[in-house]
């Protein structure tokens, strides 16, 4: 798949990501029966988690389960599903089998093993060796550093396209810090051309794994009026229809419809719509069935909500007030991130370009992602220029072996006996071996010492040279050496 923008046109639908494909095939392996009842199923969990009023009822009424759930027009054997829905002379004895549950696992299973393939897609053969690497070690830190249940949640897409400034919604937990809306990229000839020359040099660079990007950031979709558009020669050129997210999915229903019917079309990652409020939930369930929302995740921001807010952005520093109780009010005691990217994240009104990846907030990267570099770009020739650049700056094919080397930044280092443990809010790693392992530890703890010295020094006092160099190499692969550029 080579080729210039000169000449060699890629055909990118031809080259689709195996896991847009895997998740076209996840309703085509139910019967149709089987899909209406995860559509309720899905229905009833989204009321639980976003509907104060019908969680109470529920609460109070566990034996009524399928006519309060009847009531929100959901045709289900709760019975089925839990055993909180049995009474308990029923449930006493016996082993009981919930086969709507096992239904409902298995379609959260194969969400899950294609968030897991998307991830994987995010590495391509027509990407620079470099950059698969450095990815794979942000892939890594992230693990360690935010835990694996966390770290599993992210897919790393490896390019973020704003096509607007600030965001019209507004939220007060906006954990990426979105500024008040400022203006959209406007669709002229001159913009057009911008964007699909960009959108072809990103794919002669990287190939399929651009399939995995998406159009929005710290922004709202919807608030370009030709977001569609754009998101249509996004797809004629990358391949694929990316995913969107929106908090205002009933504010124009000729737009949502217009966006559905393009996933339908095919080649289309899932879209999701976040609920800011009761009112968005409501009308959604109204406008739309179980069945035509069951491909679109609902995030529950609402303030009925029984999850908090993530602490990053604009929550990083807010003290819970004691008066609010509901869950929605709350941010989560722990830092966190929502961040996604590892790779570049594109401002298209603005014109530049960051290297960036996840990681949780702190006063140095409140937004919950790292900034590796950052640069403008004046057309898709500068556009380039900066990644190629970026790649040959921050991405170094494997460890430098001249310049002083040290744990991450937040990992806390301990020695133990035949080694020592490096820890993090969500994880602990323990590396033991041979008598060097110690003396390695304490020589990379220390931040000063290049990978040559650290060689050199224990190699004099009798180490195999090849298991110094494999640990070096194993710590940094794996994220736990410092790899930001300064
Ligand atoms: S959470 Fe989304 S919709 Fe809300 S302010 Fe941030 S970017 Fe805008």
């Amino acid at each position: 798949m080579k080729g210039t923008n000169h000449g060699l046109k890629y055909i990118m639908s031809n080259h689709i990501i195996p896991s847009v494909e895997f998740h076209r095939t996840i309703p085509e392996r139910r019967t149709p029966d089987e899909l209406k009842k995860i559509a309720h199923i899905k229905r009833f969990l989204e009321l639980l988690t976003g509907d104060r009023k019908f969680r109470e009822q529920l609460k109070a009424n566990p034996d009524q389960a399928d006519q309060i759930a009847k009531s929100r027009a959901l045709d289900l054997d709760l019975k089925k599903f839990s055993s909180k829905f049995q009474t308990p002379l029923v449930c006493a004895g016996q082993d009981p089998e919930f086969p709507l549950a096992v239904l409902w696992r298995e379609w959260i299973d194969d969400l899950i093993k294609f968030r897991s393939m998307l991830r994987e897609d995010g590495y391509s053969s027509t990407a620079d060796p470099r950059f698969n690497a450095w990815r794979k070690r942000q892939v890594e830190r992230t693990n360690s550093e935010m835990g694996a249940v966390r770290g599993d949640a992210i897919t790393h897409p490896i390019f973020s396209f704003e096509l607007s400034k600030g965001c019209s919604v507004g939220c007060w937990f906006c954990a990426l810090g979105a500024k008040s809306f400022e203006g959209y990229y406007q669709r002229t000839p001159k913009n057009v051309s911008l964007w699909r020359e960009t959108l072809n040099t990103s794919v002669e660079l990287f190939g399929s794994a651009v399939q995995t990007s998406f159009c929005y950031w710290a922004t709202e979709p919807f608030d370009n009026p030709n977001y569609l558009d754009f998101l249509q020669d996004y797809k004629d050129i990358v391949g694929v229809l990316p995913q969107t997210t929106s908090a205002v999915s009933t504010r124009d229903l000729v737009w949502t419809r217009r966006l559905m019917d393009m996933i339908k079309a095919g080649n289309a990652l899932p879209s999701r719509f976040s609920i800011i409020n009761s009112k968005t939930l409501r009308d959604l369930h109204r406008m739309f069935s179980p069945e035509e929302l069951v491909r679109n995740e609902l995030l529950m921001q609402l303030k009925e909500s029984s999850y908090g807010k993530a602490r990053a952005g604009k929550t990083l520093k807010k003290v819970n007030s004691p008066g609010k109780k509901e869950a929605g009010l709350q941010v989560n005691e722990g830092v966190s991130s929502i961040a996604c990217v590892s790779g570049y994240l594109v401002s298209m009104m603005d014109r530049t370009i960051k290297l960036v990846s996840p990681c949780q907030a702190s006063e140095q990267w409140p937004m919950g992602f790292r900034i590796h570099d950052e640069g403008t770009f004046g057309d898709a020739k500068d556009f380039g220029a900066f990644i190629t650049g970026s790649i040959s700056k921050h991405m170094p094919s494997s460890l430098p072996i001249d310049k002083p080397v040290a744990f991450r930044n937040g990992l806390a280092y301990e020695q133990n006996e035949n080694g020592f443990i490096l820890s993090s809010q969500a994880s602990a790693h323990s590396f033991t071996g041979d008598e060097f392992v110690a003396r390695l530890g304490d020589m990379v703890a220390e931040g000063i010492h290049s990978p040559a010295q650290i060689v050199g020094a224990l190699v004099d006092s009798g180490a195999d040279i090849f298991g110094v160099r494999g640990t070096l190499s194993d710590l940094y692969d794996k994220g736990f050496l410092e790899d930001m550029v300064v």
